[in-house]
């Protein structure tokens, strides 16, 4: 007989306990082998004044179960609270989030009754590191890091998950005709894996079209793998478009802790009542069981759920009107039919031998070492950013060109990356925030950090206010950073 699995559960805000609820008690009932230990997590521990909504102890819990079994958590609005959603899968390395996406017409109305698409997210890095700054009274920016390593790794998993349950096709949403760098980093990327396996059709769109085909044919699409910001966005659409954003599970995938959670969120507008869908959280739990190998009872309850929705038992967010059960009903009739298979969907069978486990995420080596150290890297020039709303940028620019000296010369001045020196338009709308750029001068051989930090005492000695620098570097010869628009 199979050893119970310790498994951390948080039971979650708003809707969170009455799903959790109704999820453990199929999986009990279905013989699921667990052994949960529960964990308080989320609002409650946010308004207790810990901004960050976990405990420090809890986190032991954790990273010695290895698996976490969560309902959704209420991030309370302002007051500095940080997402404790990103915070758990960041500080655990959860870089995969994978979000199956299946329609299931005719018993779930939807307009697309052959979807069944997987959307695998990057979870880590993009706009979600996190890092933002008000740099002047009218500027405010958010970081978006895009890493080789982080790129490799989701890609890889993507084409691995592609391979491992038979999937045909790997497509790749960016948005790199405009961002050249960060996204064009993780397209650049996608082909060099996409050649590693090559019984898999790749296909790449643009972010913005890509979403507009997810919401008219997604029968096109197979796995999907994208950053973390448009994987938010595009696993919503695609979860809503399937009938019901409460239909879709998550999970989220690291090399040596996993969690399992229902997509949506807390729905505080009808916690309490009891007339939510659980089936979300439902999916999260089965595929947590296939996660650590109780593949059998992950069979029987997915078996089971497909038949009670055959049977037209549904909660409110399907019925839409017509005749639903709430939330404890709903887990009953899937207990009711334990060991049942459907009639018109094709039952389901997972198989043990191809789990997920644990030791399975560690991932071949990255190639990023080695390519680190083939990489010659060149400083190429500085961005001097200003703060500046009194001088025109005539002025500015005619300043910073006696400034340069002759290590360096002013190549351009962007506001909001339009150029608007030398030669600007007095159309262009400018705020208080200058970006300058300097380039190592002609007859320069090389230039170093020093150089930088003499340039910046002659700026400041102007009376010239800097509020950061961004050093510009070619690699291997190639342009390390944009150029201005109009540059
Ligand atoms: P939401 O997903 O909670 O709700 C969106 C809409 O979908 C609401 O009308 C809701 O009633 C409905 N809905 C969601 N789940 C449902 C279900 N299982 N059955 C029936 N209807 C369902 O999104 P929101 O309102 O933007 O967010 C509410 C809170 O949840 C916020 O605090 C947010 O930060 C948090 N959130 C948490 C997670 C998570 O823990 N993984 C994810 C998303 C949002």
């Amino acid at each position: 007989m199979t050893q119970k699995r310790k498994i951390t559960i948080a039971r979650g805000d708003g809707i969170g306990p009455e799903i959790m609820d109704a999820t453990l008690k199929i999986l009990e009932h279905a013989g699921a082998m667990i052994e949960p230990e529960f964990i308080e997590i989320g609002e409650k521990v946010y308004l207790s004044g810990n901004t960050t909504g976990i405990p420090n102890e809890t986190w032991d819990s954790l990273r010695s179960n290895k698996v976490f079994f969560k309902g959704p958590i209420t991030t309370p609005q302002g007051g500095g609270y940080k997402s404790l959603n990103v915070t758990i899968r960041k500080t655990l390395g959860l870089y995969a989030n994978v979000r199956p996406n299946v329609s299931y017409a005719p018993f779930v109305k939807t307009k697309h009754p052959n979807m069944d698409l997987v959307i695998i997210r990057e979870n880590e890095e993009d706009l979600y590191a996190g890092i933002e700054h008000q740099q002047t009274p009218e500027v405010v920016q958010c970081l978006k890091l895009i890493t080789r390593p982080g790129s490799e790794k989701i890609i890889r998993y993507a084409f691995e998950y592609a391979r491992k349950n038979n999937r045909k096709k790997v497509t790749c949403f960016s948005k790199d005709n405009i961002m050249k760098l960060t996204d064009g980093l993780f397209h650049k990327v996608f082909k060099e894996i996409a050649v590693e396996y090559p019984e898999i059709e790749t296909e790449h769109w643009i972010i913005d079209i890509g979403m507009a085909k997810i919401a008219d044919t997604p029968q096109d699409f197979d796995v999907i793998v994208m950053p973390n910001l448009y994987g938010d966005i595009a696993s919503d659409v695609a979860a809503q478009i399937t009938g019901s954003v409460g239909l879709a599970g998550s999970a989220n995938i690291g090399d040596h802790v996993a969690m399992f959670e229902a997509i949506h969120g807390s729905a505080p507008d009808i916690a309490g009542k009891g007339i939510a869908n659980p089936s979300g959280l439902i999916n999260g739990a089965i595929m947590m069981l296939v996660h650590i190998g109780q593949a059998d009872v992950a069979t029987r309850i997915h078996n089971a759920w497909l038949k009670t929705l055959e049977d037209g038992v549904n909660t409110a967010d399907i019925a839409k009107g017509g005749a639903s059960v709430g939330t404890m009903e709903f887990a009953e009739a899937v207990i009711e039919r334990l060991g049942q298979e459907p009639t018109t969907f094709k039952p389901v069978v997972y198989n043990n031998s191809e789990t997920n486990n644990e030791n399975e995420f560690k991932l071949s080596p990255v190639a990023s070492d080695r390519i680190n150290r083939e990489i010659v890297r060149e400083l190429d020039g500085v961005d001097v950013f200003l703060f500046n709303n009194q001088h025109s940028p005539d002025e500015i620019g005619k300043k910073l060109e006696e400034l340069a000296g002759p290590e360096f010369r002013l190549a351009v001045i962007t506001n909001r990356g339009v150029k608007v020196y030398p030669g600007g338009f007095p159309e262009t709308f400018t705020t208080d925030h200058w970006r300058c750029r300097f380039q190592k001068s002609e007859g320069t051989e090389s230039i170093s950090n020093g150089d930088i930090l003499s340039l910046l005492s002659r700026i400041q000695e102007a009376h010239l206010d800097f509020i950061k620098t961004e050093n510009l570097y070619t690699f291997n010869g190639e342009l390390g950073y944009s150029l201005g628009q109009g540059q």
